[in-house]
């Protein structure tokens, strides 16, 4: 089964929307000659969103969100619904880490975020993964395991084709610590395993997930080589210009597209 490869850009709470819209000018021509065989992705803060929407219009680079409320409107101050997204954001990232961690997110809110977000029409790039101590006591795949039933709840096969998983271990964000392929690879195959006893084989072999943690240009091959792994969410080196832009280069030559 092919899949597309997806890497994308999680910019966290880096870059004004004028720097994201630098940024953006600059990648899209150096990312033109791959985006038939990967699918690129940016993610900017929500301020930034539009006008990177806007700068983007076109050129065959996708735009991502960081995160989505569930409900349509209401009074939740501070946070943004799925129906203001659509339109401007193709992805939308729920269930990141950091979010669960300073945002108190659960797998019932992770799960309420997917189905808002397929009912927009939106696809979700849904983060899973263990913490040091449950990796340490060797419970790293049923903790992952569960994040993923958890997080698709309800979610009909249909939807499944929009929807990615991105493999995050907790201790290999921002520290520089990545995980081995090895471990990675074992993981993202046990979350496909995951998704076949719930969806089958179809939907299994079509489902895409990345592998995210201190993802940068000299360990992208060794990720982009396993079978199971079909991208990278990154943070610090989706930062730069050059190093985003070797990190698709590197995809298409590992998976020899
Ligand atoms: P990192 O972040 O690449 O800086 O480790 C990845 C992420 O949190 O998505």
């Amino acid at each position: 089964m092919m899949r597309t490869p997806i890497i994308a850009g999680n910019w966290k709470m880096h870059k004004t929307a004028s720097e994201s819209v630098e940024f953006v000018r600059e990648l899209a021509p150096r990312l033109s000659a791959y985006l038939g065989r990967i699918e690129c992705v940016v993610c900017p803060t929500f301020v930034a969103l539009g006008a990177t929407a806007l700068t983007l219009q076109g050129s065959g680079v996708k735009v991502g969100a960081q995160n989505t409320h569930w409900e349509e409107k209401g009074a939740f101050t501070s946070q943004i619904a799925p129906n203001m997204l659509a339109g401007l954001a193709d992805y939308v990232i729920i269930g990141h880490s950091e979010c669960r961690q300073y945002l108190g997110e659960t797998d019932e809110m992770i799960n309420k975020k997917a189905h808002a977000l397929v009912k927009h029409a939106l696809k979700p790039i849904i983060a899973v993964g263990e913490s040091l101590a449950i990796r340490q006591a060797g419970d790293a795949m049923s903790f992952v395991g569960a994040q993923v039933v958890a997080a698709l709840k309800d979610i009909p096969a249909e939807a499944m084709m929009s929807v990615v998983i991105a493999y995050e271990p907790i201790w290999a964000i921002g520290t520089g610590m990545n995980a081995t392929s090895a471990d990675a690879a074992q993981i993202c195959t046990g979350i496909r395993g995951t998704v076949r006893g719930i969806y089958g084989d179809t939907v299994a072999d079509a489902v895409r997930i990345q592998y995210g943690g201190s993802v940068k240009p000299d360990n992208m091959v060794e990720y982009m080589s396993q079978s199971d792994i079909d991208g990278a969410l990154v943070g610090g080196a989706a930062l730069k210009v050059d190093d985003f832009t070797k990190l698709i280069e590197l995809a298409a030559e590992a998976k020899g597209l």
